[in-house]
């Protein structure tokens, strides 16, 4: 084994590349030993972006949002079985394997995560359709309907130092289903693990060249480089953002900026959830959790306590007694019940900014200017024991709800009513994140919607959730993180509104005809064929706009008490004259709308066995007509979107089924989803 430092390179125009010179150290969180050299001096910026935007992004864009999620999923498998690499490289940082699993096992899971939903959610195709057609004239000949396609730049995610791997993957994952290809820029402190995962990404060959670029070192002039079509992301401190959000190259060309910063999350504990709850406890140990996961350099750790007055002493010392055991040590030590801040430079920054916040609060737990580890040399290592304060005048101090410290600190503020619990949350100006922890609906409710407008996330937490939840800290791919104000007033992840923030937004009026071809999906009004029964063909053959129109159905009485008596649903308006009529709705007795489905059904079926293989459920099914007995019923069927599945015999197709009555009146519409194979008879 070799202790020298590894000279980090940065992979851009297709090839690792040293900066000029020996490289600055960064330096090994916990012991202080220069672990790595890092530099990006001498490299072309310009050149990288070109090289993305001219190499990777055409070749992005030859897949299809499937294709490009199946490229996602094979590297988020393949990074998982080497894993155990990631957490050996991550010891360097300070963080204890325990730290390390959101950043590394979530930051696969959350690649992951982005690969299964888009192959759920999205179509299989170059373009995405958002939203209803339009109808924009009465004859319905000009339609308009809002459509995404890839952005045709360079996605720069320019990422903290805190999750080195989770940070890169939660963004690059929608960037590249998208069809964007990625520049990613570590912050320098962790950038060894960024980079070696990068390598460990581009060694399996599953991406096209030019879809992932990163940077080791400093940015240089990258930005000056950045025009209408790339988009620039963000993490870390507000006031690097608030540089790059006015950078003259961002705001000349219009470049989407996404800014995730500082915030002062809360954690609120309810009136209802005094000593002795279950909600205190789950609280006490929320708090616990966040302070010390990652010794506290976590964006969304708690930093703000807000407690009833009444409970703030009870508060106090039962963080205190829990805070007591977590002495800082060697990330790699498993006595460690902490490890260490990210480099000796934060731990200075974060006295710095407890002495300013204890200017308007008291220490009541840990002294910030000295040090006690369980393991590791305290100087050397950027350790730094927890650190409770305690402000007594919470609605007038500014210090608590404006200054982060970024390391194992929180300040415990009392409050009277939900109206002050509020008002000290909405001080934070802007948060990632507040938990609320109640048995109480009535004060959960209250309390979350008056944080809404504040917070990217609330979690509301109390006893039913207590093994379920995922916690106040953990961002989740399915769910948007981000926050106004000082949080940066960014969004990222949401599950496929990730995905969107990398597609450009256009309406496209036209035909139905027109918008069909654009698309590649039947649009309502656009050319129909019909011929052979369309479920009689499988993937090969099967076209948008094939078309089944079927014979017609009378509705009897008959039918309709069979039907009520038979499925119990003897609703008054299928079986009672006197009271269908008295309702405004209707004129007299009216079908079931299930009847109606399933009579759509009976005549659009071709019974025998063939290529669809199920149906799998309907979307947005609407009644729009009443039936009456005696009434026909005719079905037009129309493939209207072919999804095929990567890497299964068989693919999703949508149908548009409109059911009309004798007089042309739709009386029933919805999309009818079904699993088709790609060949049949099936290939074995
Ligand atoms: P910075 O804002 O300094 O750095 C964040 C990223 O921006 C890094 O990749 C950094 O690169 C890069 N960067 C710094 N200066 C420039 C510049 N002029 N032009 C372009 N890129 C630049 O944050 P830190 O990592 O130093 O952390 C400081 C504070 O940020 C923390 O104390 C905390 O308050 C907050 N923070 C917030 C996080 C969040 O998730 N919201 C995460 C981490 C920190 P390089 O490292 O090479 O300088």
């Amino acid at each position: 084994m070799t202790n020298d430092p590894r000279r980090l390179q940065s992979y851009i125009e297709g090839a690792w590349r040293k900066g000029n010179g020996e490289g600055r150290p960064v330096l090994d969180a916990a012991t202080g030993a220069v672990h790595a050299l890092i530099g990006a001096e001498g490299l072309d910026m310009a050149a990288a972006l070109d090289w993305g935007r001219a190499v990777g992004g055409p070749a992005l864009r030859r897949y299809t949002t499937h294709e490009r999620a199946m490229m996602l999923k094979a590297v988020g498998q393949k990074l998982m079985e080497q894993k155990a690499d990631f957490h050996a490289e991550s010891l360097h940082t300070g963080a204890t394997p325990r730290d390390a699993l959101p950043d590394i096992e979530g930051g696969i899971g959350t690649l992951l995560t982005f690969a299964s939903k888009a192959r759920k959610e999205l179509p299989n195709a170059r373009v995405i359709p958002e939203g209803p057609v339009e109808v924009l004239s009465k004859d319905g000949s000009f339609v308009g309907q809002h459509v995404l396609t890839p952005m045709l730049g360079v996605a720069v995610h320019i990422n903290a130092f805190n999750f080195p791997v989770w940070g890169m993957l939660e963004k690059i994952a929608p960037a590249l289903i998208a069809g964007m290809p990625c520049l990613v820029k570590p912050a320098s402190g962790t950038a060894y693990l960024t980079e070696l995962v990068v390598r460990r990404i581009l060694d399996m060959g599953i991406l096209p060249e030019g879809a992932l670029q990163v940077l080791c070192g400093s940015v240089g002039d990258l930005l000056d480089h950045v025009t209408e079509q790339d988009v620039v992301t963000f993490t870390g401190s507000a006031a690097t953002g608030r540089k790059l959000r006015s950078h003259p190259a961002i705001v000349q060309n219009s470049v989407r900026f996404t800014m995730e910063a500082d915030s002062l999350n809360a954690s609120i504990l309810a009136p209802d959830a005094g000593p002795g709850t279950a909600e205190f406890d789950l609280f006490v140990r929320e708090v616990f959790r966040e302070m010390t996961t990652k010794a506290g350099q976590k964006c969304t750790a708690i930093r703000r306590i807000l407690v009833p007055s009444d409970h703030e002493q009870a508060v106090i010392e039962a963080l205190s007694a829990q805070l007591a055991k977590a002495v800082p040590g060697l990330p790699g030590d498993e006595a460690t019940r902490m490890g260490a801040l990210a480099s000796l430079d934060d731990r200075a920054s974060v006295r710095e900014k407890v002495a300013r916040i204890a200017q308007e609060a008291e220490i009541v737990f840990g002294d910030p200017s000295t040090v006690t580890t369980s393991s590791g040399d305290p100087e050397a290592g950027a350790f730094m024991n927890p650190v409770l304060l305690r402000c007594a005048s919470p609605l007038t101090a500014r210090a608590p709800h404006d200054i982060e410290a970024f390391g194992p600190v929180a300040t415990v503020m009392g409050y009277e009513g939900v109206d002050q619990a509020m008002a000290l949350a909405m001080k934070g100006r802007g948060s990632l994140v507040s938990s609320v922890f109640t048995n109480d609906e009535g004060f959960a409710s209250d309390l979350t919607l008056g944080l809404a407008p504040q917070h990217g996330r609330v979690l509301i937490g109390n006893r039913d959730s207590a093994r379920s939840s995922t916690g106040h800290g953990a961002p989740l791919a399915p769910l948007i993180h981000g926050g106004p104000g000082r949080a940066g007033g960014g969004e990222e992840m949401g599950g496929m509104r990730g995905v969107k923030h990398f597609m450009a937004r256009t309406a496209v009026q036209g035909t139905p005809r027109m918008l069909s071809a654009v698309m590649g999906r039947w649009v309502p009004g656009a050319p129909t064929q019909s011929g052979e029964h369309p479920f009689r063909k499988s993937l090969e053959t099967l076209r948008i706009g094939d078309q089944l129109v079927t014979e017609r159905r009378e509705i009897t009485r008959e039918d309709v008490e069979h039907f009520a008596h038979f499925t119990g649903d003897t609703f008054y308006a299928h079986m009672d004259e006197a009271a269908a009529k008295a309702n405004p709705f209707f004129d007299d007795r009216v079908a079931h709308g299930y009847l109606i489905a399933s009579f759509a059904a009976g005549l659009f079926v071709q019974p025998d066995p063939g290529p669809v293989l199920a149906n799998y459920g309907v979307d947005d099914m609407r009644f729009l007509t009443p039936v009456y007995f005696g009434d026909s019923l005719q079905v037009q069927l129309t493939c209207k979107e072919i999804t095929p599945r990567e890497g299964s015999v068989y693919g999703e197709v949508r149908w548009d089924c409109r059911v009309s009555n004798q007089n042309d009146k739709v009386v029933a519409q919805y999309d009818v989803l079904t699993m088709v194979a790609k060949t049949w008879p099936l290939e074995a």
